[in-house]
């Protein structure tokens, strides 16, 4: 390791494959992170896995009051005891997947940061949409290959189910890359860390979130064929017409927008 660049965490711990733990330790891309963030004033920020305290700390630093959601019980204790001397952290020791982010906002707005748990992190940012409007924004580092899958736009080979969900909800802006040597243990691939911003509900202008994703997942669940028989039984041609969408295209050529106006469609 680089001792140069590695930031000081207070402790260190092996690190659990089984809870997706690589550490970042090169000072250089936590600093990167914290500058992607930029707490001001009374931000209520809450950090997704603060592992060993890799951004926790130098977050705290920079912002007195800081949540984290860890699940790992063996981080509890040294957390709280390194986090004493340099602010206010809440620690809720649970699995974000059943931490309710609208109570923690009671009735405000937070602003999540996390290098995620590769292993869960699309059920993470789907559980992060269910919320959408209790957050703020969101600064994550997951795979490189799940940010470019997030952030593609039509006819890119990556765009899919991920790329309009999150689109549908979220301005989608993929801020930089982070290479397998700034974590301990190096995971196999490359990292990115992007920003989301929820756009404001009202804004949407989806009319049933339920049937939009049912549409989404189907027309992407046979990607190779055409949207006529991709969405047999989910759209019929009238409807296609009335959306103004080709019944002959396929689902990697249609804008987000599109899949609004075909799952806005009355349907039985
Ligand atoms: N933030 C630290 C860093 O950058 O070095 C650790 C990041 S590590 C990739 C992911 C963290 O998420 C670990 O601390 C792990 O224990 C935690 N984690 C894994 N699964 C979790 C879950 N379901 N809920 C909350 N935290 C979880």
């Amino acid at each position: 390791m680089n001792s140069d660049h590695s930031p000081r965490t207070g402790f260190t711990a092996p690190a659990k494959k089984q809870l997706g733990q690589h550490f970042l330790a090169d000072k250089y891309y936590v600093e990167k992170i914290v500058l992607a963030v930029d707490p001001k004033g009374d931000d209520r920020l809450v950090e997704i896995g603060p592992g060993q305290g890799a951004i926790t700390f130098p977050l705290l630093r920079r912002h007195p009051k800081l949540t984290v959601i860890e699940f790992d019980r063996d981080l509890i204790v040294p957390l709280t005891e390194a986090a004493a001397p340099l602010g206010e952290l809440t620690i809720v020791h649970s699995d974000v997947l059943r931490v309710n982010f609208t109570e923690l906002a009671a009735g405000g707005t937070i602003r999540l940061v996390g290098n995620l748990p590769y292993n869960i992190s699309s059920p993470i940012l789907f559980h992060a949409l269910d919320h959408a409007a209790a957050i703020s924004d969101m600064t994550f580092m997951l795979q490189k290959e799940v940010v470019d899958r997030m952030a593609a736009g039509p006819g890119s080979k990556v765009y899919g189910r991920l790329s309009v969900m999150l689109q549908a909800f979220c301005e989608v802006k993929a801020l930089f890359v982070v290479p397998p040597g700034a974590f301990r243990p190096p995971p196999k691939v490359d990292s990115a860390v992007v920003r989301l911003v929820p756009r404001d509900p009202a804004t949407v202008g989806i009319n049933d979130r339920k049937r939009f994703a049912d549409v989404v997942r189907a027309a992407f669940g046979q990607r190779r064929k055409t949207l006529r028989n991709a969405l047999n039984g989910v759209i019929d041609q009238t409807q296609f017409e009335a959306a103004g969408v080709r019944s002959d295209a396929r689902a990697e050529q249609l804008e987000v927008a599109d899949f609004i106006r075909l799952a806005n469609l009355p349907h039985e």
